[in-house]
């Protein structure tokens, strides 16, 4: 029979993110609570969890008092898998939903779930699968739309054209109750976000980002890996690397992001790493 200390030394893997750890690639994507982060780290279990105690002691260091107070769950949404987030501050129970991109019935029970009370729609730019059910849930629950910056106006006003391209059902028009500008604070509960305005992939594309939190939502701006596209109407390559390097790298490199489409990453990570934007490509 084996003995548990030889089960701690076999080979397995572990979430870098919250230290839970696995047997196998199956066993993760049931189980791991934070599979949106995506990243995982191989070796043996018992090197692992000190490897995870000094993560983790880093990632708190500045944040065990501000993330009790603000949580987050990333619902994605669409066949694009656009990561919808449900932020909340957890002292109010007031609620916003960052890019209900489609699937309204989904986010709602992610709401009921979560036991919070919807305040808000934020968006971060004019995609449809970022915004498809920002009006009808609006409408529903006579909750503003805010943002994203006017700049985006054009593509608010092309949903319905946006739908019929991309095979989404049918999109009306809309503007939001309030474009939002770069530097402008939003209170939720008793959290803040602070409004950056970081266009490249669109021309008016905004990041919410929590100081408190060292978390910011960035949409299409950047990735794990990777940047948003800059070859839709209006993108612009040069205005993009601009908005990451010189509005969000200066943020720190221990901010989290959620970016709009697959896994959690820092700003650290991708200022080392990602091969667009990283410090090898200056
Ligand atoms: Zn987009
Ligand atoms: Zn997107």
């Amino acid at each position: 029979m084996e003995s548990s200390a030889e089960k701690d030394r076999r080979h397995t893997m572990c979430c870098r993110f919250t230290g839970q750890c696995f047997d196998s690639l199956d066993d993760v994507r049931p189980r791991c609570r934070a599979k949106q982060h995506g990243k995982f780290v191989f070796g043996e279990k018992h090197r692992l969890r000190a490897y995870h105690q000094a993560f983790l002691a880093h990632l708190l260091h500045r944040r065990v008092q501000p993330v009790a107070t603000m949580q987050f769950s990333i619902i994605p949404v669409t066949p694009y898998q656009q990561n919808c987030s449900l932020v909340w501050c957890k002292h109010t129970g007031k609620a916003a939903l960052i890019d209900p991109g489609g699937e309204e019935d989904r986010l709602l029970k992610a709401v009921a779930l979560a036991g919070v009370k919807l305040d808000m729609l934020l968006l971060t730019h004019g995609h449809l699968d970022h915004v498809g059910a920002a009006k009808k849930l609006s409408a529903q629950w006579g909750i503003p739309i805010l943002g994203p910056h006017r700049e985006d106006a054009f593509l608010l006003d092309s949903l319905p054209e946006q739908a019929q391209r991309f095979g989404f059902p049918p999109a009306q028009a809309f503007t939001p109750d309030r474009w939002l500008e770069d530097g402008e604070q939003i209170k939720l509960g008793e959290q803040r976000f602070e409004v950056l305005h970081c266009p490249g992939h669109t021309p008016g594309h905004l990041v919410f980002y929590n100081p408190t939190a060292r978390l910011a939502f960035v949409g299409d701006v950047l990735f794990q890996g990777s940047i948003g596209r800059t070859d839709f109407p209006r993108g612009n390559l040069a205005d993009l690397i601009r908005s990451i390097r010189e509005t969000l790298f200066p943020l720190g490199d221990d901010i989290a992001f959620v970016p709009g489409h697959g896994p959690m990453s820092t700003l650290g990570d991708e200022r080392l790493h990602n091969p667009f934007v990283g410090d090898m490509r200056r």
